[in-house]
């Protein structure tokens, strides 16, 4: 098993060696997805991310979502 590695700029964090983390996949809701991509954007390399498309392969890991945002975000699933 491989595991997910996170697909922000500069994160590498991997599902696999970095159990303590979560790892999302981004919501299907195209303005929530914005606002995920906004989200890891603020803690990625700048620019980097702003024409970024996610697919369902893609994995965000929790690092970059403060708890209430996240929670806010899966409410909606
Ligand atoms: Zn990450």
């Amino acid at each position: 098993m491989p595991g997910f590695t996170c697909c922000v700029p500069g994160c590498y964090n991997n599902s696999h060696r970095d159990k303590a983390l979560h790892f999302y996949t981004f919501p299907k809701d195209p303005e929530l997805r914005r606002l995920w991509l906004k989200n890891v954007s603020r803690a990625g390399v700048s620019g980097c991310f702003s024409t970024f498309q996610p697919t369902t392969g893609h994995r965000v890991c929790s690092e970059h979502f403060p708890d209430s945002s996240l929670s806010c975000s899966l409410t909606h699933f």
